[in-house]
């Protein structure tokens, strides 16, 4: 529910991250007070629902055995009948007993081996999920088969509301959660000019109409004493105590970085979608940058998740991203074209030609708005904003 705790530097997260973007979904979390009566009934269905998906995990994995196949959904299902569960519940554990099953697949293709899903206990089952139907929720909160049930609904749920969930906690309180569909928004009419933004390590990013964005002071520090208790550990004895404690320490101080990072590029990129009706940024190509050796990893994962949020807050801003080719954006002279070198340590960009002199990371920031302009609202060959040329 928290954008920013889900944005965590982890590709695997990330990419889920991505897909709940784009299917706006949002959980919603209440706890719910069950009588006595309906908290029997309750545990009673979550221990069905264990029997249950025990069984057709034993089913599944003695097929798999002897035939060297899955069992079909149908015959899956035909377990969920006699079972005394309401309907949906079963089949939410036959989807996902099959949805196991197909990474297992996908995993064993790619020659990895992906296991079984595992048996569960009554202590590892805690939750009876009802993907589509089975429950309405007005006053109280009413679910087949146990009948209305006080709820504690402290804010209103947005949107049309798609599965519940009822949880029962280790402490033995009961909540309910809800995913619900967010209402799509209406998109923003967005009068806000166009930019050009050049990503780089002395300042965080040089926008093309002259302002920069610089890294924030207390994270330059917090990285500086990350790399160096790495570089401590990386001295450390294997296996000894020294190490592991310092590998602790590393660790707490990395997920600290991160989040002040992932924070920062929120802040920044919400900041841009809104004021901007147009974003050019580079095409980034990790690859290259690492040949170059143009920074630390820290960085890179950093642009290119900047890139990502740029591109899925754009939409709902009313602003438009475009990624252009960044081939020598900064060796080119942003006025009259003419290419030179440019070290990494020369700051100012001087062109012979034309006699421009300019801030070196400004004057890429405008090669690539003028980049993602060609042939859209001309070219701004004055390379002086942006306002003269629309
Ligand atoms: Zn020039």
């Amino acid at each position: 529910m928290n954008d920013v705790s889900l944005q965590r530097p982890n590709l695997a997260r990330n990419r889920k991250i991505h897909l709940t973007t784009n299917r706006k979904m949002r959980a919603y979390k209440f706890r719910i007070y069950p009588t006595k009566t309906q908290d029997t009934e309750m545990r009673k269905h979550l221990w069905l629902s264990k029997n249950l998906w025990n069984e057709m995990l034993e089913h599944t994995k003695n097929m798999y055995a002897d035939y060297g196949m899955f069992p079909t959904k149908k015959s899956l299902r035909q377990f969920t009948q006699k079972v005394g569960l309401y309907s949906q519940v079963g089949q939410e554990l036959v989807d996902r007993l099959l949805d196991a099953l197909k990474l297992k697949m996908r995993l064993k293709k790619k020659g990895e081996n992906g296991g079984f899903p595992r048996f569960k206990s009554f202590a590892r089952l805690k939750s009876l999920n009802y993907p589509q139907s089975g429950f309405t929720l007005e006053k109280k909160l009413e679910v087949t088969p146990f009948g209305e049930i006080t709820i504690k609904q402290h804010r209103e749920i947005k949107g049309e509301v798609k599965t519940l969930s009822l949880k029962r906690e280790s402490s033995g309180k009961w909540f309910a959660v809800f995913t619900a569909e967010e209402p799509p928004q209406e998109p923003k009419i967005n009068l806000g000019e166009k930019v050009g933004v050049d990503l780089g390590l002395k300042s965080f990013a040089t926008l093309s109409d002259g302002i920069k964005i610089k890294n924030p002071r207390h994270l330059k520090k917090h990285e500086e004493r990350l790399a160096f208790l790495q570089r401590r550990l990386s001295r450390k004895l294997n296996m000894s105590l020294n190490r592991h404690k310092a590998k602790h320490k590393v660790a707490m101080l990395h997920e600290k970085v991160s989040n002040t990072r992932i924070d920062f590029l929120h802040k920044i990129s919400s900041e841009l979608v809104s004021k901007y009706s147009f974003i050019a940024l580079e095409q980034l190509a990790p690859k290259e940058m690492a040949e170059q050796n143009y920074g630390k990893s820290i960085h890179d994962a950093g642009w290119s998740m900047f890139s990502n949020m740029i591109r899925y807050k754009a939409a709902s801003a009313g602003c438009e991203v475009l990624f252009v080719n960044p081939k020598d954006t900064t060796k080119m002279c942003s006025q009259c074209g003419g290419i030179q070198d440019m070290p990494l340590s020369e700051r100012i960009y001087y062109c012979p030609n034309c006699d421009m002199l300019k801030d070196r990371d400004l004057n890429a920031s405008i090669n690539i708005l003028n980049r993602a302009t060609v042939g859209q609202m001309g070219s701004n060959a004055c390379g002086e904003g942006i306002k003269c040329c629309q």
